[in-house]
């Protein structure tokens, strides 16, 4: 199929290539013309495992294209993608400029009939604005569907999970567009589910508010152990192990961040507004997320106090591991914190150190490695959980420090092996744990 992606991000850049590689004829399209021509020198824009490969062999062989001519995509294509960035305005509520604008563009050339799947993610009722939207800008009276197909991909396993997604979910208006959708998908043989458009919206934002809601979940039960003296890895161990609640996402830390949970659950909230409802469960849930990283920075002040003059080695940055993604990282939050405090960072991450630079405080020093981080200082603060760290040789680590000192924001370490270490170790939602 003549296949067009609008939006060559984390999402649309993915999607792009996975189709190409099924054997479609691709064309990504993106208004920032710096990112176009990074593609067309073969350069990626962004980090996520295994895309470079993938773009490199499918470009090479003719099947996908980058272009930021909008129109002339549109006029080839069957099928259109809108994987463009909804983030979240003042209010909360999404921004759907950009969609606009590309269902304006899609609106202004549209010469045939085409499908215009919507992929960003977006709230209920998008869907039909965007087919209004058309409907009173195309130039011909030509026929067109507008098709919600949301994204679960996660960043750093991106390309696996567009090849093999939990399941499919794609909102028709018609059986006819269900066909073609089928089709486009069939070669991945995963779980599909063709329902309505407005509940295809619904499934992604409910779906993240769920996954949300678990991680607040065990964070707000880490608080209680911590003051309870129980030890929340074994309690969470023993929720998970029960096959109604299971394991996934019930990792204690210091909260979601990243382009998605902090901007859909605040959406989400807005949306019910609109509908009259009062989403408190789910405000809650955002209340104990913004918490966690609080109650952490005030950790650190009470321990390091005065924190004035304090080095602070932070292993860390994106808001996840295997992304250098830093929308909404922990990671800005507690360093902005420690910086006003007076402390002096010293910051290390394996991806995302450049997309840092343009977020956090001028102050902060970049490391080229963990051990350098950790040198002279305080103390070190693991806010990301890269497998990098799991692995550290932490009695070199503690070499390099002035004070063996561990604020641990993701329970990376286990406390036994820090307390034979002669760590002083804090953790989350796991008693602290004293040198000797
Ligand atoms: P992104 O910011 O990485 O990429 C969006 C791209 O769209 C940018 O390159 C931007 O230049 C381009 N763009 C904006 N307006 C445009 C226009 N008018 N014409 C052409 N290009 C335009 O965003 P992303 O992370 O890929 O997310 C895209 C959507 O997918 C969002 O709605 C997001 O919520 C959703 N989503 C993201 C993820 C994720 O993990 N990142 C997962 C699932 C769903």
């Amino acid at each position: 199929m003549n296949v067009a992606v609008v939006g060559t991000g984390y999402v649309g850049l993915v999607t792009g290539a996975v189709f190409a590689d099924l054997g479609n004829d691709v064309i990504c399209v993106d208004k920032d013309r710096t990112k176009i021509d990074m593609l067309e020198r073969g350069e990626m824009p962004l980090y996520e495992p295994g895309l470079e490969e993938m773009v490199h062999r499918n470009a090479g062989d003719g099947r996908l294209r980058f272009t930021t001519d909008l129109a002339c995509t549109v006029r080839r294509s069957d099928i259109i993608f809108i994987a463009v960035g909804t983030p979240p305005q003042a209010n909360g509520e999404s921004d759907l400029s950009a969609v606009e604008e590309v269902a304006l563009g899609i609106a202004d050339v549209l010469d045939r009939y085409k499908v215009i799947v919507n992929k960003s993610t977006v709230p209920v009722g998008t869907g039909d604005m965007v087919r209004d939207l058309i409907c009173r800008n195309r130039r011909r009276p030509v026929e067109f569907d507008v098709v919600s197909n949301p994204e679960f991909l996660r960043e750093g396993s991106a390309i696996e999970d567009t090849l093999r997604p939990d399941r499919i979910v794609v909102g028709v208006p018609n059986q006819q567009v269900a066909v073609t959708l089928l089709e486009l998908y069939a070669p991945l043989e995963r779980p599909m589910i063709i329902t309505d458009v407005h509940s295809a919206e619904m499934i992604k934002y409910a779906s993240n508010a769920f996954l949300a809601t678990k991680i607040s979940f065990v964070n707000a039960i880490a608080s209680i152990c911590e003051q309870a003296g129980a030890d929340v890895t074994q309690v969470a161990k023993g929720m998970g192990l029960d096959a109604r609640i299971g394991a996934a996402f019930l990792q204690p830390g210091l909260g979601y961040g990243g382009s998605c949970f902090p901007k859909d659950t605040e959406s989400l909230i807005q949306t019910a507004g609109r509908f009259g409802y009062d989403f408190s469960l789910l405000r809650a849930v955002v209340d104990v997320n913004r918490e966690q990283t609080v109650r952490f920075v005030s950790l650190m002040r009470k321990v390091l106090d005065p924190l004035e003059g304090r080095v602070v080695g932070v292993l860390g940055l994106a808001f996840k591991p295997k992304t250098d993604d830093m929308r909404e990282a922990r990671s800005v939050e507690v360093i902005r914190a420690l910086v006003q405090g007076g402390a002096s960072v010293r910051a290390y991450d394996p991806a995302a150190i450049a997309n840092a630079r343009a977020i956090l405080p001028a102050a902060v020093e970049y490391c080229p490695s963990p051990y350098e981080a950790a040198s002279g200082a305080d103390a070190v603060a693991v806010v990301t959980e890269w497998n990098e760290f799991k692995l550290l040789n932490l009695e070199r680590l503690r070499g390099l420090m002035r004070r063996p000192l561990v604020f641990d924001g993701r329970n990376v370490y286990e406390p036994g092996r820090m307390r034979r270490l002669r760590f002083e170790y804090y953790s989350v939602g796991r008693g602290p744990v004293f040198p000797g």
